[in-house]
């Protein structure tokens, strides 16, 4: 997916929490980094799935039904 801000190619990935909130990109994401943290978390066990912008550091999050 290219980036609706910079136009470069995203990183694929899911948005996790736990003791951290952390990205981390699906297998086969090369040429870019893996993995970020991002914050630390009070929440647990949340995770979405969508993109990340490691140039402009923008996400793209699809937000779960609830
Ligand atoms: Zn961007």
């Amino acid at each position: 997916m290219k980036c609706p801000f910079c136009g470069n190619e995203m990183s694929e990935g899911t948005l996790t929490s736990g003791r951290y909130i952390q990205w981390k990109a699906v297998d086969g994401e090369t040429g870019k980094k893996q993995e970020y943290l991002l914050a630390k978390s009070y929440m647990g066990g949340a995770k979405m799935e969508g993109w990340l912008c490691p140039y402009c550091r923008k996400l793209v999050l699809d937000i779960p039904e609830l």
